[in-house]
């Protein structure tokens, strides 16, 4: 079968002829329909250090798609033959203690599918029937293919109560933008968000936001107090990895304001802790998705009108896939979307 695969120890991924992967009795078999690139796609096509320590070569990459259900394990229940799937790409345990709690998001050996097992940029992808999410036909094949990052966005942005709340993401990648949307759908009040990207910010504007911040150009605080608000931000959403940004929303919360760390730093990060203590901030990080709840909430705020479609800025035939890397590499795009058929 087709498949996009690091094939080599160096920059760049590359169109190669895989093995299609073998259907275990507990497995679906999916064809794709529609793969979308991820960040962590860009660090493996880069080769980065975090690559070269994480991705055995030669490995098929890819996380983010839609597909058709071709395939059924013997096992499987409660899918058929034709069913539109998007998949959770985390694969737990299910014998550690937070898997035998219910709590799978938590599992201490989780594998990631396109990072530790063949990934979705792919003709054929095999994933456990468990970790495959049916999707309700409102849902367009688009949409369902940036569910993974979606999930990333509202696991974050459901992790404490918006509404009526003024909320301060940092950073406005396409996770960053997402939950924007996602702020202003279930009630805050502002939502300011943060990025050195004019780009970016743009998207983030068409996304719902209040009110962008360009941090290099703008001072936030001032930004806030034009808002109104007097007392600090109730909510933040760290979306960016960068130290400076957290530090800077550290600076701006509340007495009592929450945050949730999604973005992931490459380096030390250095925040002034007599904040956290002394104004008693909660933070919190978050990973991944929360099985399956999230699942369940994004096809839930789609159903509900949230509309995501100004997050996917460019699109190619997956034989044009260098084309979409290039796009991602550029900064100026939001989700890249690339077609099977
Ligand atoms: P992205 O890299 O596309 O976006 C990050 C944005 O932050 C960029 O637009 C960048 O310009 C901006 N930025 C840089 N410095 C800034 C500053 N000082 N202030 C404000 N913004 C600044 O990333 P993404 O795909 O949207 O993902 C968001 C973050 O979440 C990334 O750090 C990613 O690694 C992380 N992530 C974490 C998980 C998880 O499970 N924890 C999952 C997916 C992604
Ligand atoms: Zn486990």
């Amino acid at each position: 079968m087709k498949a996009l695969a690091k094939s080599e120890a160096r920059e760049g991924i590359w169109m190669v002829d895989a093995p299609t992967p073998e259907l275990g009795h507990n497995d679906l078999l999916i064809k794709i329909r529609r793969s979308s690139i991820c960040g962590t796609d860009v660090h493996i096509y880069k080769w980065d250090e975090w690559a070269q320590h994480t991705i055995p070569v030669p490995m098929v990459v890819g996380h983010e798609y839609m597909g058709t259900v071709v395939g059924m394990g013997s096992e499987v229940q409660g899918f058929k033959i034709g069913d539109r799937v998007s998949g959770e790409g985390h694969i737990t345990c299910g014998h550690c203690r937070n898997c035998r709690a219910g709590r799978r998001h938590l599992c201490r050996n989780t594998k990631g599918v396109g990072v530790n097992r063949p990934g979705s940029f792919a003709e054929y992808l095999v994933i456990p029937a468990f970790n495959a999410f049916k999707l309700p036909d409102e849902i367009s094949d688009d949409i369902a293919s940036i569910f993974d990052p979606f999930g990333n966005a509202v696991h974050t942005a459901l992790q404490f109560d918006l509404v009526g709340e003024d909320v301060l993401i940092t950073g406005a990648g396409p996770i960053g933008v997402m939950a924007a949307k996602i702020a202003r759908h279930v009630g805050a009040r502002n939502v300011v968000v943060t990025d050195i990207n004019d780009y970016r910010l743009e998207l983030a504007a068409k996304m719902g936001a209040t009110r962008t911040v360009n941090v290099a150009k703008e001072d936030l605080w001032t930004a806030a107090q034009e808002l109104g608000m007097t007392e600090g931000f109730d909510v933040g959403l760290e979306m960016s990895g960068s130290g400076p940004a957290f530090a800077q929303m550290v600076e701006v919360m509340n007495n009592g304001g929450k945050i949730a760390l999604l973005g992931i730093p490459s380096g030390e990060v250095k925040i002034n802790w007599n904040d956290v203590i002394f104004r008693m901030l909660t933070i919190k990080g978050i990973y991944g998705r929360e099985m399956f709840e999230t699942w369940y909430k994004m096809a839930a705020l789609v159903q509900s009108g949230l509309d995501l479609s100004p997050v996917i800025t460019h699109r190619f035939s997956i034989d044009d896939y260098q084309k979409g890397f290039d796009a991602m590499l550029s900064g100026q795009s939001g989700k890249v979307i690339l077609e099977w058929d």
